[in-house]
């Protein structure tokens, strides 16, 4: 074998990925001002220029989450990573963790609960119901947990679980209180403090249109004692809040090197939503919400939710007798080349997901989404 034959060069065309509408439940559609943070030139990440990023994303999320005293920090990791944050700092080997479960998203909770050997109790209602406050309140006063977690915005349901009885008699009874607000921030009111969630993760690919990559957080006083008040240190090293804590906000000593353009990214989506207004963000994510209704139920189409307990960013549309729901969405991303998702676990092949977030949350598109969507579902066989 001569000793000059070199690996052959790998011919690939440049990036060009296809022009997408993501009318799905996340990653949802970019803003322009975000792609164009994601160019700017890196700094070190230590450099007092990305100090600065750091503490301008942690005031700009504690508008996003409506918290005035709590501690806001970002994971870097996606939505899982911020769950996996709370659960590894927050329930303790052998600690009892009362779960709200009615779907996927609280199955995971329950999971990484877990693998930490928390002692883990369910309340489990179908996918797409809601659990009322004198059921909340008993299942904790029953169960007299350490901690209590619950979903928000349940993506694969479309429902959202308020959490203020959820938080009322976790407090009373001595608990804190893990809320998976990945799909519900930036989209519809979170309001940690009003809420009284002492723990809540997000993302950065739902709500507040950027790419995915990072887990905001937010930490309530009462959260921050308890972590403090930790003996032994967190099973995992790497998502140990006391370590992300102290680097991000107190001592900038290395931890881990943050993807510094990811942050440049979150910094420009916060202040995106600072500049609208985030009640005026609600309040337009509120509209499309009742358009996109409108125009389904002209169609003969029902949503799966019932209306007060809507997530008003992501709908779950049931499929209609008959129809297939994956050639419904093959139609629409083979033709216009909007991307919806279908169900999964118990709502496989009944369920569309179609989520109207961010820069696509407008009359406007609303309409143009609608519109293809009836074509498709023609185009599926089916006639309203
Ligand atoms: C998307 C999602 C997650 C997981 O977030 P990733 O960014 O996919 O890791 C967790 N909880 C809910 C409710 C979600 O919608």
């Amino acid at each position: 074998m001569s000793t000059t034959e070199q690996t052959p060069a790998i011919q690939l065309p440049a990036l060009q990925p296809p022009r997408r509408y993501l009318f799905g439940p996340g990653p949802s559609m970019v803003h322009p001002r975000v792609y164009e943070a994601l160019s700017k030139p890196i700094v070190g990440h230590l450099d007092p220029y990305f100090i600065q990023v750091m503490g301008d994303v942690q005031q700009l999320l504690k508008i996003a989450y409506g918290t005035e005293d709590g501690a806001t920090l970002v994971i870097s990791g996606t939505g899982s990573a911020g769950m996996e944050a709370a659960v590894a700092n927050f329930v303790e080997p052998g600690a009892k963790f009362a779960v709200f479960a009615n779907g996927y998203f609280s199955d995971r909770l329950t999971e990484m609960a877990k693998r930490q050997g928390a002692n883990v109790v369910r309340f489990e209602k179908l996918w797409g119901e809601t659990f009322t406050d004198e059921e909340a309140g008993e299942f904790i006063q029953r169960e007299k947990p350490k901690v209590v977690g619950y979903v928000h915005a349940e993506t694969s349901t479309g429902a959202l679980q308020s959490g203020r009885a959820i938080c009322t008699a976790a407090h009373e009874a001595g608990a804190l209180v893990i809320g998976d607000c990945v799909t519900s921030l930036g989209g519809v009111p979170v309001e940690f403090d009003r809420t009284g969630i002492d723990v809540a993760y997000s993302c950065t690919q739902k709500g507040l249109s950027c790419p995915p990559g990072l887990s905001p957080m937010a930490m309530s006083q009462r959260a921050m004692e308890s972590l403090r008040a930790r003996t032994t240190p967190s099973r995992s090293w790497y998502l140990d809040l006391k370590l992300i804590h102290d680097y991000s906000t107190v001592s900038h000593r290395y931890h881990h090197t943050a993807p510094i353009s990811m942050f440049y990214a979150l910094r420009e989506a916060l202040s995106v939503v600072a500049d609208e207004g985030i009640e005026n963000r609600w309040e337009r994510h509120r509209r499309c919400n009742k358009a996109f209704v409108k125009g389904v139920e002209a169609m003969g189409l029902r949503m799966h939710v019932p209306e007060q307990h809507r997530i008003a960013t992501l709908n779950t549309v049931c499929v209609p007798e008959g129809v297939d729901e994956a050639k419904v969405r093959k139609h629409l991303i083979d033709g216009p080349g909007i991307e919806i998702a279908g169900g999964f676990g118990p709502l496989a092949g009944k369920v569309f997901r179609i989520g109207v977030m961010g820069p696509l949350a407008t009359e406007e598109n609303v309409q143009f989404f609608l519109k293809e969507f009836k074509k498709a579902l023609s185009a599926a066989g089916y006639s309203s």
